[in-house]
């Protein structure tokens, strides 16, 4: 199966698709971890993409889709993928489409933007491995280290509550048509994940998947 989720900065994508990801035993794709990987090799992209990422804003379509293009490609996808945060624009969602990608399911995480901003001040995320937890709703075992790799745990400079407000408004701006586009296509399942603890919606995004 090919799976699109959406939703907000801090809705809980990474979690929520590392869960299919587990389930279906089909890869979560994340076109943020990829890039940030992208970023530490320091290659001149990488420099480029960075000033887009530290504002808050979004990389250009053409490099996005060229990484997902390439992607897909591997042979893991071939029983299916999870992507997480790819599209994010119209023009990147058409561009999927004209690759004759077939999507069979698309869900949304909405959460209200007050919570959003609440949430992202306790999130952080692993140096090495790129894993991310939140002090108080998803705790590594040891405060500051990676239950996965060991890596330090620190905050994303794009988590700043400033740049965080400056990412919900492009969300709304250019992500949230989405929700339009794949529910004229028939394939949109919205969830709900305001005031729910991330057991509660996983329970939810997997229940839709079912249906
Ligand atoms: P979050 O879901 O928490 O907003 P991500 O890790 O998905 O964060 O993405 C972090 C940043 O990477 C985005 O703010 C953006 O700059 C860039 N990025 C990731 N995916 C895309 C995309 N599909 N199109 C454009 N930029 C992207
Ligand atoms: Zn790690």
């Amino acid at each position: 199966m090919n799976i699109i989720l959406f939703g907000p900065p801090g809705a809980g994508k990474g979690t929520q698709s590392e869960v299919i990801s587990q389930k279906q035993s089909i890869p979560a794709i994340s076109t943020g971890n990829i890039i940030r990987e992208a970023l530490k090799s320091g290659s001149e992209l990488g420099l480029r993409l960075k000033q887009y990422m530290s504002d808050g804003g979004l990389v250009p379509d053409e490099v996005v889709i060229d990484i997902i293009k390439e992607r897909i490609k591997k042979s893991d996808c071939k029983n299916g993928f999870i992507l997480d945060g790819f599209p994010r624009t119209i023009p990147q969602a058409e561009a999927l489409d004209k690759m004759g990608i077939k999507i069979d399911k698309v869900l949304e995480i909405n959460v209200s933007d007050d919570i959003i901003i609440e949430r992202m001040s306790g999130r952080r995320v692993c140096e090495t491995c790129g894993s991310s937890y939140h002090m108080q709703n998803k705790k590594p075992q040891v405060e500051g280290i990676c239950d996965k790799c060991h890596g330090t745990l620190v905050q994303r400079e794009d988590d700043h509550p400033d740049t965080v407000k400056n990412r919900l408004q492009i969300y709304h701006k250019q992500t949230k048509p989405l929700e339009n586009y794949y529910s004229k296509q028939g394939k949109l399942t919205v969830i709900n994940g305001d005031n729910k603890s991330i057991k509660e919606t996983v329970e939810l995004v997997l229940s839709a998947l079912e249906a």
